[in-house]
């Protein structure tokens, strides 16, 4: 066991933390009001190598492992967790995809301009009605020769109106349930895709959600990703690998929080004293930093099993669980030390608080993250080993 980051990775966190602080801190709240999707930023970001640090060297990748990919979402979110979130949907879901399970031709076309930044992808699984429960979707894609051709509707895609790449999940086989969907690659301009309407949302107002409409899409049938009717245990496998990454952004958020409400309590004075010398702030402070420590933790656990080749779905449950209430609960006491300051947009308090509230809902509701975990525990036992 080694609870340090090495030289490897704090080179990764320094280097994000110095990019953020330099692009992102002095922009992110216009963005956020403005709802400016920062798509320079974001190239940048690959031109530096960060959106493929934990991809092969073979693509272009940087070849590190799980940990320095979640320390790359980890430092953005910090500052802005829309452009985490941008980052986290692409690397890990679709880039993830990709690398995960799609041939080698494939990943060739693919994968060396997305991990440069050049391509951003987006990954379509949700639909109007079916979010938890995935396999409800009602995509379809019909095999004609060598051709697909996919109608349907996605949901709140990330990425979904700015996308060069989308991985998309349909059935293809509707006897089969879960065994009958399959997962494609639709280029941008493929003629039937297309977008509704904007979706405005309550934070993460810098990165793009969109509906994903597909209207008798054709396209190869040598872009189905591995063999049909293995989608939907492709995106599970998937999800799990981004329950890291989204573990990564909801710590960024709840650190962003903490550091700001430590620095004001030291400034703000009531009854002739900085607040922070009240046993209640420092309580609040003592309890935000403990959590986020625990985050790492699972986070820190669950990266190095996968890495390890070894199962890591309950682990990776527990840190995204554990991590988006962390972040929720981290960025409402952190509004709380603020007070009315906290309150309002001139301080960053009420933006964070916002987008924390997205970690307990994307790639798997709270709800869902624990019946993984409960699942997982009533078969397998529980071991900490
Ligand atoms: C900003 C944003 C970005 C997103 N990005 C993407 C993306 O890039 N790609 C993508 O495919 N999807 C994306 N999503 C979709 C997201 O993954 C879903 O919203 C999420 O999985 C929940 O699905 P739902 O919204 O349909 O809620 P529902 O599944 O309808 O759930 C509603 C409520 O019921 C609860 N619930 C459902 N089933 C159970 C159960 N069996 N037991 C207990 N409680 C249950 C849920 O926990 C929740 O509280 C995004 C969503 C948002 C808001």
């Amino acid at each position: 066991m080694n609870f340090e980051l090495d030289q490897e990775h704090r080179q990764i966190r320094d280097t994000v933390a110095n990019f953020a602080e330099r692009e992102i801190k002095p922009h992110c709240a216009h963005w956020d009001k403005s709802g400016h999707f920062p798509r320079d930023v974001i190239e940048k970001i690959g031109a530096l190598g960060f959106l493929g640090v934990s991809f092969p060297e073979r693509f272009g990748g940087g070849g590190a492992d799980t940990l320095a990919q979640a320390l790359v979402v980890e430092g953005l979110s910090r500052f802005d967790a829309s452009v985490g979130l941008t980052c986290a949907a692409h690397m890990s879901l679709s880039c993830g995809h990709i690398a995960g399970f799609a041939s080698d031709e494939q990943r060739e076309r693919y994968l060396p301009d997305m991990i440069a930044g050049k391509k951003l992808g987006a990954w379509c699984l949700t639909e109007p009605s079916s979010g938890s429960d995935a396999a409800a979707m009602r995509t379809r894609a019909v095999r004609d020769g060598d051709r697909y051709t996919i109608s349907g509707s996605k949901m709140f895609i990330t990425n979904g109106s700015v996308a060069d790449v989308y991985v998309v999940t349909a059935v293809t086989d509707s006897s089969a349930r879960r065994g009958g969907i399959s997962a494609f690659i639709v280029d941008r301009g493929t003629p039937g895709l297309s977008n509704g309407r904007k979706i405005e949302k309550l934070g993460l107002r810098a990165s793009d959600t969109a509906e994903v409409i597909l209207d008798n899409v054709s396209i190869p049938a040598a872009n189905l990703i591995g063999k049909a009717g293995e989608g939907y245990t492709q995106a599970m496998k998937v999800l799990e690998g981004g329950r890291i990454g989204i573990a990564g952004f909801a710590i960024g958020i709840a650190r962003g929080a903490f550091e700001d409400a430590a620095a004001y309590a030291k400034e703000r004075r009531q009854f002739g004293r900085p607040i922070a010398d009240l046993q209640a702030i420092q309580w609040m402070l003592a309890d935000m930093a403990t959590r986020i420590e625990a985050s790492w933790m699972l986070l820190y656990r669950a990266a190095a099993l996968k890495d390890k080749g070894r199962p890591f779905g309950r682990q990776a449950a527990m840190a995204k669980l554990y991590a988006s209430e962390t972040a929720m609960w981290t960025t409402t006491k952190a509004v709380q030390i603020h007070g009315g300051y906290g309150y309002v947009t001139d301080f960053p308090m009420e933006r964070y608080m916002r987008d924390a509230k997205l970690a307990e809902i994307g790639e798997g509701t709270s709800e869902v993250q624990r019946m993984i975990i409960a699942k997982s525990l009533l078969k397998e036992g529980y071991s900490a080993d």
